[in-house]
């Protein structure tokens, strides 16, 4: 291990550093309602993150800025808090994060007065050298404000020599790695940019004489937006009124967006690469049904999680789709509670087992993936109590045995249960009958692929296969650290 790694592991070792980065992403030009519909966007993507939100919006002069704890339509729902976002261009984030740096000074978009202007920037995923880059800023006499990942690039981009924003940003852009959708606002002109493998999703939709930047389409759908086509791998938007134009200055690579967008990140209705989540979901499902000759009464899903490969297993396997577990939809996904006591309560809260079409059947249990094993565990047993005669599981989607680097909140390696456990250990240890999860070939083939390209893969699969598109620099090894404040512990505003 390299000394500066060792050190870095000393010294954080009791430091809370999981710090996580979802987020949803969003950005519109040239219109008079610029914060409102972007408030809505926000809303739309509010499944990428609960924590908190924000909008920056730019009125020709200035810039206005409104963060908040929590969700959206809480928040951003009074025309009072509207009209201080006054201006034709707006960004906005909604931020995911768990325990640590909780702090309004985490909301983004963050804001900098730099020599060549103001710039605002709104950030999902994770920078896999930010550690390092955030080490070296801070010895040239860098002060950070937050324990973002996401003020490491407005530091580099503040930094650079160059003398345009434009190349300033570039500048920035050359120096970091990872997986990374960003939406800037530098006065008038609104940015989009996705790292070379195209890793975090990010779109280009269009309203009228506005044009919108996104995470995902469902924020276009809920304001009438026409989606365009998306950002490429390494490519570089800008947007002034309603003219885009577009470079590609870093090494061409094929792209490898994440999986996970397909498997559970992205809402059901929302479109990737031309179809939407949920028919890539259903397709999972029904490839695990053919991959299987389990004989059941039911099938249910998790919900709502596994609700669409749950309808594909049941329409591929002619087993009836039951809606065996209610979900209470005012509590938030289960990940998001902070320690492992409090995530399995979190189960308990969210869902009840409908005893009625339970009772004495052999159910099929559907869900999308399996990470702790928290939900299967609790729903397993949930269902035995409630005097289901079987339980066998069927996940739609591999063995996720690594973790991710680029802004997936999965746990360390010690955590993930496929990491360190045979497919008999797992499915002994969340109590089912069975258990069987997709091939990786099912998946690849769900998703209209013949095969995974074993040369250049079609995605980026790194949790099931390790195959990481961008080394994991800041890799400490099993302690898994994304981001940390290399200064102070914070303080709470
Ligand atoms: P676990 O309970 O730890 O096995 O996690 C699996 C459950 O969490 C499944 O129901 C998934 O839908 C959900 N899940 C999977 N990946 C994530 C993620 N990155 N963030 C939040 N929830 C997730």
């Amino acid at each position: 291990m390299k000394k500066t790694t060792m050190m870095l592991k000393k010294k954080f070792k009791n430091f809370n550093t999981k710090i996580k980065e979802e987020c949803g992403v969003f950005g519109i030009s040239n219109n008079n309602d610029a914060a409102a519909l972007t408030a809505l966007g926000l809303h739309a993507l509010q499944h990428r993150g609960q924590e908190g939100c924000g909008i920056v919006s730019f009125d020709g002069k200035k810039y206005h800025s409104e963060k908040r704890f929590g969700l959206v339509g809480d928040n951003f729902n009074k025309e009072k808090v509207l009209k201080k976002l006054s201006g034709n261009y707006a960004v906005g984030h909604n931020r995911y994060s768990t325990t640590g740096g909780t702090t309004l000074r985490n909301i983004q978009p963050f804001y900098a007065d730099t020599n060549a202007g103001g710039i605002s920037i709104s950030h999902n995923g994770n920078l896999t050298n930010a550690i390092t880059l955030r080490s070296k800023l801070v010895k040239d006499g860098a002060i950070f404000y937050t324990t973002s990942d996401t003020e490491t690039i407005v530091q580099l981009i503040a930094k650079s020599k160059r003398q345009k924003t434009i190349d300033k940003i570039i500048d920035a852009l050359f120096q970091i790695q990872g997986g990374y959708a960003l939406v800037m606002l530098t006065q008038k002109t609104l940015i989009g940019v996705r790292d070379p493998f195209g890793i975090r999703p990010l779109v280009i939709g269009k309203i009228k004489n506005s044009y919108v930047l996104a995470s995902e389409t469902c924020a276009l759908d809920i304001i009438g937006a026409k989606y365009i086509r998306d950002v490429e791998n390494g490519e570089i938007v800008f947007i002034e009124d309603d003219k885009l134009e577009s470079i590609k200055p870093f090494p061409k690579k094929k792209q490898r967006p994440c999986v996970f967008e397909y498997i559970y990140f992205s809402r059901p209705d929302s479109i990737l690469n031309g179809k939407s989540a949920y028919e890539y979901r259903k397709n999972f499902g029904i490839h695990l049904a053919k991959e299987d000759n389990i004989d059941g009464d039911v099938i249910v899903p998790v919900p709502d999680s596994g609700n669409a490969a749950a309808l594909g297993y049941s329409q591929q396997s002619k087993i009836n789709f039951e809606l065996g577990l209610i979900r209470n939809h005012y509590v938030g996904r289960t990940f998001i509670e902070p320690s492992q006591k409090i995530r399995s309560l979190g189960v308990k809260l969210k869902l009840n087992p409908n005893q009625t079409s339970i009772l004495n059947k052999r159910i099929i249990l559907v869900d999308d993936s399996l990470v702790r094993g928290t939900t299967s565990y609790k729903i397993v047993k949930m269902l035995y109590d409630a005097g289901a005669k079987e339980v066998h599981v069927r996940i739609a989607c591999p063995e996720i045995k690594y973790p991710d680097f680029y802004g997936v909140d999965t746990p360390t390696k010690k955590e993930l249960l496929a990491a360190n456990k045979s497919n008999n250990e797992i499915c002994k240890y969340i109590g089912a009958k069975s258990l069987k999860f997709l091939s990786i070939d099912g998946l690849y083939n769900a998703m209209g692929f013949e095969s995974r390209n074993n040369n250049y893969p079609q995605l980026t699969d790194h949790h099931f296969t390790g195959d990481y598109p961008v080394k994991p620099i800041d890799d400490l090894g099993d302690d898994k650290i994304t981001q940390l404040s290399l200064l102070s512990t914070g303080s709470d505003n």
